[in-house]
């Protein structure tokens, strides 16, 4: 499902019969609702035999795997940080990285005026702008919802974190649900505003 060596899922695809795409590459997040443990996500993404497709993804692996933690073997209390034994070398990296107080995803929240550890389930919509990805993300702390442009490499490579990223200087407290509707208008109107993205 998700490769730790090319950073990709790998999803169904109706023309090719299948296709590894990075996290970049996903357009729409989305919960489905029910008591599955670990829970499924919904995703459309972007495919690259040019059309986007839905496929079905765990919590896991959507926010455990790039780090190569899975949810059997593994448990890592974002509380207090302390990560109990793990497998393979890369879980063992990402632990001692997040026990040194980095982070493989973050994303500046707007209404906080501060920058937020977060994982990819909290992202709800993304779309390309030029060479950057624009992505609305819902933050696990306030609740609101932000739009960052990002590098691909912010949200495809683990612990990679852009020194500055774009913020749509708006907060979007009371209407999330519009903003994942008028996502890509919001994203091309809105002016953005530089953020230094330092967790410390
Ligand atoms: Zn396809
Ligand atoms: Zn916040």
């Amino acid at each position: 499902m998700y490769d730790a060596l090319t950073t990709r899922y790998t999803f169904p695809c109706p023309e090719r019969g299948e296709a590894h795409v990075a996290l970049s590459s996903f357009r729409r997040l989305e919960q489905l609702p029910g008591p599955a443990q670990p829970a499924v996500f919904e995703v459309d993404f972007g495919c690259p035999c040019g059309h986007e497709h839905p496929g079905l993804v765990r919590h896991d692996e959507l926010d455990w795997a790039p780090l190569g933690l899975s949810a059997d073997l593994s448990f890592v209390n974002l509380m207090t940080a302390t990560v109990d034994p793990l497998e393979t070398e890369l879980a063992d990296l990402a632990a001692r990285r997040i026990q040194a107080g980095e982070w493989p995803w973050s994303f500046f929240c707007y209404a906080e005026e501060r920058p937020r550890p977060v994982f990819p389930s909290a992202f709800l919509v993304l779309a390309g702008r030029g060479e950057g990805v624009g992505l609305a993300v819902r933050c696990p702390v306030c609740g609101t919802v932000s739009i960052n442009l990002v590098s691909a490499q912010h949200l495809d490579v683990p612990f990679h974190n852009d020194r500055e990223v774009g913020v749509v200087a708006h907060v979007f407290e009371h209407d999330a649900e519009r903003v994942v509707e008028q996502f890509v208008e919001e994203l091309y109107s809105a002016g953005f505003d530089n953020r230094r993205l330092r967790l410390q």
